[in-house]
């Protein structure tokens, strides 16, 4: 069998699935003792899992389109970048920092926030909830991101290959049942970060975007340390009360095209809702309206 590197997550598949099973015994063995909020029930794996089948599915329908613009602008490169280990590495690390921009903006510009806020919109948080992904991110422009580094001159399958080695990296940071790994959480993102993200308490939305090096929030100033005296709240401003994986894939992206559309606004209004932030509104009567301020759960 050749490896072919567009297949990474599926060779993690066996790895991951072990993990969730040992994450699921130990919970049922912790009893009481186990957050609420960690616990696996049937519909919410379910969902996850069918999720992540449809992501794939996406971006193997998207990788034809995506490697041919790659490979086009290769062509382009502005070094010729030797198939090294100390390339490999320097590759990891660009990889990374275009990563934390890449998720950033997944959570400032709704467009982006639409294929994202799948990944969020669980109350829970364990391994399964990594598997969560979204079939658009393609249309949302996940593959621009990675650009540069072809432009720089390295390899369109290996850049494919380092992102998905991130993407696998960050599957063993969600979960609650680990040490907070303080010495190592210098450097790389630790579940402890990553339950931080996954939160919704004002103090926590929004911080901590990074993929397998936390410096990158540190040196852009959204890094924050997850604090003893405050109880994860997971999920999103707009709780999503659905585990059908058809509405959590397409709910965002209906009500960004209901509010680009509705009402009587300018055309610069109208696109404010594609790029702007995803609870910008146009004027404050109409944020209730989409419910971004709400606490009333969406329920599907
Ligand atoms: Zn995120
Ligand atoms: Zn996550």
């Amino acid at each position: 069998m050749t490896f072919e590197p567009q297949l990474i997550l599926i060779y993690f598949a066996p790895i991951f699935l072990a993990f969730i099973a040992w994450e699921w015994l130990s919970l049922r063995k912790q009893a009481g003792s186990a957050p609420a909020t960690a616990q696996y029930s049937l519909a919410d794996t379910a969902s996850n899992i069918t999720l992540a089948l449809l992501h794939e599915v996406g971006d193997g329908l998207a990788a034809f389109v995506t490697l041919s613009i790659y490979y086009w602008l290769f062509d382009f490169r502005l070094f010729d970048i030797p198939n090294t280990l100390w390339a490999f590495a320097l590759l990891f690390v660009l990889q990374d920092f275009c990563y934390y921009w890449f998720h950033r903006a997944s959570h400032r510009i709704r467009w982006m926030w639409a294929s994202h806020v799948v990944h969020h919109s669980s109350q829970t948080l364990n391994f399964s909830t990594a598997f969560r992904q979204s079939l658009t991110y393609p249309i949302s422009g996940m593959w621009v991101f990675w650009i540069p580094l072809v432009m720089l001159g390295f390899e369109p399958m290996t850049v494919i290959a380092v992102v998905l080695f991130n993407l696998a990296y960050q599957f063993f940071i969600h979960t609650q049942l680990s040490p907070k790994f303080e010495f190592l959480g210098k450097v790389l993102n630790t579940p402890s970060h990553h339950k931080v993200h996954h939160s919704r308490n004002a103090e926590y939305i929004d911080m901590n975007y990074a993929g397998t090096l936390i410096i990158w929030d540190k040196l852009f100033g959204t890094f924050i340390a997850e604090k003893d005296d405050i109880v994860c709240d997971f999920g999103i401003t707009r709780q999503v009360v659905s585990h059908n994986p058809i509405y959590l894939t397409f709910h965002e992206w209906k009500d960004m095209f209901r509010d680009a559309f509705s009402g009587q606004k300018s055309v610069s209004k109208r696109l404010k809702h594609f790029w702007a932030p995803p609870e910008w509104q146009p004027e404050p009567a109409a944020s209730s309206k989409t419910g971004y301020n709400s606490t009333e759960p969406n329920v599907h």
